[in-house]
């Protein structure tokens, strides 16, 4: 094998290299999760915070913190 043929196979191995990663970046950033979070309201103060923040409580309630959760649901003003 030549040298000009040795350089241009290595040029089509690092272009194929290159072209992979770009794929799988691509189908790597197209499985991740979404960004946009769930948001929940606070049954006691009523405000709005991301899902994975809040406080669970039961019959599908959600505080904004355990002292929240502990006085319980109120009712919107
Ligand atoms: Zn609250």
């Amino acid at each position: 094998m030549g040298l000009p043929r040795f350089i241009l196979f290595a040029i089509l191995i690092g272009g194929a290299f290159w072209l992979w990663r770009r794929i799988n970046q691509r189908t790597q950033s197209a499985t991740q999760p979404s960004p946009v979070q769930t948001m929940v309201c606070c049954a006691h103060c009523h405000v709005h915070l991301p899902e994975d923040r809040a406080t669970a409580g039961n019959a599908q309630q959600w505080f904004c913190s355990p002292e929240h959760r502990a006085l319980g649901a109120k009712a919107r003003d």
